[in-house]
């Protein structure tokens, strides 16, 4: 079923208007054919009974029960050289249930905090895209850039995924009683051992993930896939 963000619910009708009815028309919905509707975080299920060139219209049939993420999580992602592979990050980290992803300068990451700005809106673009494709209703965070040593340990369990001196597995992570987990992921050319070093004073634990050195997108991904599925159960 393929899903919309509705721009306004009167009674028991969505109104559909703009880019999202272009995308309706796109998908070719005819009348009477049964589509997902996000509204103000909630997902509904719904049937158009109208459409036209200003806007379209569609009843509302149930909102949906949607199971919630086991923790609140936060992923501290060092912006990648290649701007492509955090776009590709945020895609993945909204389907997976990611609350929030706060963008890390590092001493190896992407430093131009002005190109970052200015692509907030894509990447707005991108995590709505993949609301409607996973058919998640909350939307997931985009924090502000941050200074990597402006990051601190506030959730009840913090991860530093580091693959060159951590001892621990994430298998051997106890997630007992946790409610939110922050874990921060370094860039294409990884972290410095100062920034390793100052990261575990401030309480993160180093933990790695089987088997050999992953790119960054595959150990921000994979990490958030555990700890999600893992947590809360
Ligand atoms: N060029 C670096 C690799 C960086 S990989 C090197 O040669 O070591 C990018 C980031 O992904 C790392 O900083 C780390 O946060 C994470 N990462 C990659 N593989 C990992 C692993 N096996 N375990 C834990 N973290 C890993």
């Amino acid at each position: 079923m393929y899903t919309f963000f509705a721009e306004a619910k009167s009674g028991n009708f969505f109104k559909i208007t703009d880019s999202e009815l272009k995308h309706l028309r796109v998908c070719r919905i005819k009348k009477g054919e049964e589509i997902g509707v996000i509204f103000e975080g909630s997902l509904y299920r719904c049937v158009l009974k109208d459409i036209n060139r200003k806007e379209a219209l569609c009843e509302i049939l149930e909102k949906v029960e949607i199971e919630l993420p086991s923790v609140k999580l936060t992923l501290f992602q060092a912006v990648p050289v290649n701007l492509k592979t955090f776009e590709f990050i945020l895609q993945k980290a909204t389907e997976l249930g990611i609350e929030s992803v706060v963008p890390v300068i590092t001493g190896r990451s992407f430093q131009d905090l002005s190109v970052i700005k200015k692509k907030f809106e894509r990447w707005e673009k991108i995590i709505r895209e993949a609301m409607k494709q996973s058919r998640r209703p909350e939307e997931l965070k985009l924090e502000e850039p941050v200074h990597i040593s402006d990051i601190n340990a506030e959730a009840d369990l913090n991860i530093l995924l580091d693959n060159f001196s951590a001892k621990k597995s994430i298998s051997e992570i106890s997630f007992k009683g946790i409610e939110t987990v922050s874990y921060v992921v370094g860039p294409e050319g990884g972290f410095s051992e100062e920034e390793i070093n100052m990261l575990v004073s401030k309480g993160f634990t180093p933990v790695k993930l089987r088997t050999f050195v992953l790119r960054t997108e595959t150990a921000s991904i994979v990490a958030g896939g555990i700890i999600l599925n893992l947590a809360g159960s």
